[in-house]
């Protein structure tokens, strides 16, 4: 972290300090955070949590022990440690994220949408390592408590930072790129993900668009064309950028010359800067959308075409996203298990149709859609029936529609009788492609560890 003293801390959070006796609070220095009493650096700041099912303020005796020198905290606490008492810890942990980021010289890239912001992360930051220490979001620390923790972890050996924001409710991108401020920011698209908390599709669109709010006056906005909202607005000294799979005239990044194989995609790159061959280690129509926007991301931080080329063959696929896993030489499983919506359901089914052998789909339910429930899944279920899939197999309870609309489905309450049907399929079939996916609450890499056990 950016080191900064206890008093320094105060201010920033509007705190009031206390149990300070015999210390000088200018002179604290405080180089890194905890908000997890299981891992306390010494010489840590701990900042006291209330989450669903613990509130940290319990913890801090055993945070004092461990080495922690000062307390974020919302209440005076009888224990022997240097305190910041304020009346909110998580908007002070913000506050104190905020601070860092400014002190930061890095420059700052920022995305949020429905899908593939790990996936467009990933490529971003694969892309700027080329050029310098890039800090990126780990794994999938994109909320209200993961922004303010990654920004943490900033110094000024970095150059650039590639954050990943997510959202399930109206304002919380407001509130995460309020603490991020980047320079440039990405809505990388729009599908009925977290429809619940939203309310509706132009309610998803328009607590997306709140990242476009936050970035400079003479920022960078990127759009994706393909889907996008009409509602945002920018201002006349921002840069807008478009990219499109598909509208070449209207857009300022676009592929052509696509050549996509089963697990790898080739095409030429169009920017604003020229044209450059892509290679891409990755499969499917929609990584070359998540290309689009990570070039675009790079390139308004100042990345060139060779450094975008040189990223890119390197970039890996990224655990639970269309991961392929070899069963024997003639079997893949692409495990796709780490979440699901429509649009990210329809996106990988178009992968598995370009798959060789005998292709089936195991799909688990897709969550939090609200009143759009019903038709996402019956729109998924006609698209493995309109990419001439060879076998739909579903588990759960909303999935059935997916079974049913496929028309080559069957269904299942339970993943253990799902699999006594799987695997004798797997076992007749010489050459098989599966795809395995379904909402994070339906567990789905159930079915692939049940898969590599057997295989
Ligand atoms: P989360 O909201 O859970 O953080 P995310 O937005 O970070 O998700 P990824 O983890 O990159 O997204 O990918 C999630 C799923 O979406 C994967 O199944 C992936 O294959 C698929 N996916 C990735 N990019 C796209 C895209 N551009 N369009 C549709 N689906 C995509
Ligand atoms: N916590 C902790 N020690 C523990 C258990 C929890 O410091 O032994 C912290 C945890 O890191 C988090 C806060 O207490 O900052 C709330 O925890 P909880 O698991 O309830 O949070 P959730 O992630 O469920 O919101
Ligand atoms: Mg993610």
């Amino acid at each position: 972290m950016i080191p900064l003293t206890l008093t320094q801390l105060a201010d920033v959070t509007s705190g009031h300090l206390c149990r300070i006796e015999g210390l000088d609070a200018s002179t604290l220095a405080l180089n890194a955070v905890s908000t997890d009493s299981r891992k306390i650096d010494s010489g840590c700041l701990f900042i006291a949590l209330k989450g669903e099912r613990f509130d940290a303020h319990d913890f801090v005796e055993s945070v004092v022990e461990g080495g922690a020198v000062a307390l974020l905290v919302d209440r005076e606490l009888d224990v022997d440690c240097p305190q910041v008492v304020v009346d909110d810890t998580r908007l002070a942990m913000g506050q104190l994220a905020a601070w860092v980021r400014q002190q930061s010289r890095a420059k700052i890239v920022g995305l949020t949408g429905s899908s593939g912001k790990t996936s467009v992360k990933e490529m971003t930051a694969s892309i700027l390592s080329t050029r310098g220490n890039t800090l990126y979001t780990a794994g999938n620390l994109n909320n209200d408590i993961g922004v303010p923790l990654t920004l943490f972890r900033l110094t000024n050996e970095y150059d650039y930072a590639v954050i990943e924001m997510g959202a399930n409710h109206p304002n919380e991108i407001a509130y995460t790129t309020n603490i991020v401020k980047p320079q440039t920011a990405l809505v990388n698209n729009l599908f009925a993900a977290h429809l619940a908390g939203f309310g509706s599709p132009e309610g998803v669109a328009r607590a997306k668009g709140e990242i476009y709010q936050g970035i400079p006056e003479e920022g960078t906005a990127i759009v994706n064309l393909d889907s996008c909202s009409d509602k945002w607005q920018f201002q006349p000294r921002q840069t807008v950028w478009y990219y499109s799979l598909t509208a070449q005239d209207k857009a300022d990044f676009y592929p052509s010359d696509i050549e996509i194989k089963q697990l790898t995609t080739n095409f030429m790159l169009h920017t604003p800067v020229g044209q450059v061959a892509i290679s891409l280690p990755l499969p499917g129509m929609h990584n070359i959308a998540n290309v689009l926007a990570a070039s675009a991301l790079a390139i308004s931080v100042g990345a060139t075409l060779e450094d975008i080329r040189r990223g890119l063959a390197t970039t890996k696929a990224v655990p639970g996203r269309l991961y392929p896993v070899q069963l024997s030489d003639m079997k893949v499983v692409l495990d796709d298990t780490y979440n699901a919506n429509d649009g990210s359901m329809i996106a990988a089914i178009n992968v598995l149709a370009k798959m060789p052998g005998y292709r089936i789909l195991v799909a688990g339910d897709m969550g939090e859609l609200g009143d759009y429930a019903q038709d996402c899944h019956q729109r998924v279920g006609i698209a493995a029936k309109n990419a001439g899939l060879d076998k739909v197999l579903t588990v759960g309870t909303l999935s059935e529609l997916i079974s049913q609309s496929s028309e080559c489905g069957e269904h299942f309450a339970f993943k253990k009788d799902l699999l006594t049907r799987l695997i004798p399929l797997v076992q007749q079939n010489e050459v098989v492609s599966i795809l395995v996916k379904g909402s994070r609450s339906s567990a789905m890499e159930d079915v692939v560890n049940a898969l590599k056990e057997c295989f």
